[in-house]
């Protein structure tokens, strides 16, 4: 194996403990979380790597990208998740390579999703990107809007509002991360209780390489994690 090759097994294999240790500090089942391995800084070379370390779902922030990407590994044995924002006008060529769209993040997207998936006879999984730091930099609904996107599912036969997703404010320190992603958890506990029956949220997706363990202990059922992977390699 060539160096990077290793490097990049020994990264996930790295990450995956501590996936698992997190998850037995908080009594939580280590298969209830997912590594969405983040392919954004890297070429078709290293997403073998990865996906030769076990590494089936992987997330892109830029459509085009991913587009690309998908392409080359069509015959791969791969998921992609959209984790960024979705414009409008790239979501007809984007839907038919992912599984999950992290960042439903507007009113207008979710409709032009729907209208889209509809047309093509599928139903589109997607979560509900919430600004929960409140940075102004960030897309996603405020939290206090999430209640009435969530009554307007049952007007979009083409989703499936599967949970919900958060970044912690930039620059910020694991256990200051901590806040918003038990906001994020919070969050949904209340969704839950009001949601129309349409909408399932089993999933959180919150946590980076900087702060996964920590979502995890707060509850993440998916973790994007993408410079941790690449440590120690060219990329
Ligand atoms: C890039 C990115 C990640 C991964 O960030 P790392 O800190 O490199 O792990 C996760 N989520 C989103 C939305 C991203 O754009």
């Amino acid at each position: 194996m060539s160096p990077t090759v290793n490097r990049i097994a020994e990264n996930v294999a790295r990450v995956r403990e501590a996936i698992r240790n997190a998850a037995a500090r908080s009594h939580r089942r280590p298969e209830d979380i997912h590594l969405i391995a983040v392919s954004k800084y890297v070429g078709i070379e290293a997403i073998e790597s990865l996906v030769e370390a076990g590494c089936h779902d992987l997330g892109e922030s830029r459509p085009q990208e991913l587009w690309q990407k998908a392409e080359q590994l069509a015959e791969r044995p791969v998921r992609w998740h959209m984790i960024g924002h979705l414009q409008r006008n790239k979501a007809r060529r984007t839907l038919p390579w992912i599984d999950l769209l992290h960042s439903g993040d507007s009113v207008r997207l979710l409709e032009a999703v729907d209208e889209i998936a509809v047309a093509t006879h599928r139903i589109c999984d997607v979560l509900i990107e919430v600004n929960v730091s409140g940075d102004a930099s960030k897309h996603g609904f405020q939290a206090e809007q999430v209640p009435s996107v969530l009554a307007r599912a049952p007007d979009w036969p083409g989703l499936r509002i599967r949970g919900l997703m958060a970044m912690a404010a930039w620059g910020t320190q694991p256990e200051e991360a901590r806040r918003d992603f038990a906001a994020l958890r919070e969050l949904r506990d209340r969704l839950l209780a009001s949601a129309p029956s349409e909408v399932v949220l089993e999933h959180l997706s919150m946590g980076m390489s900087g702060d996964f363990e920590v979502a995890i202990e707060e509850g993440a059922t998916m973790v994007r994690v993408g410079s941790a992977l690449f440590e120690g390699t060219e990329s």
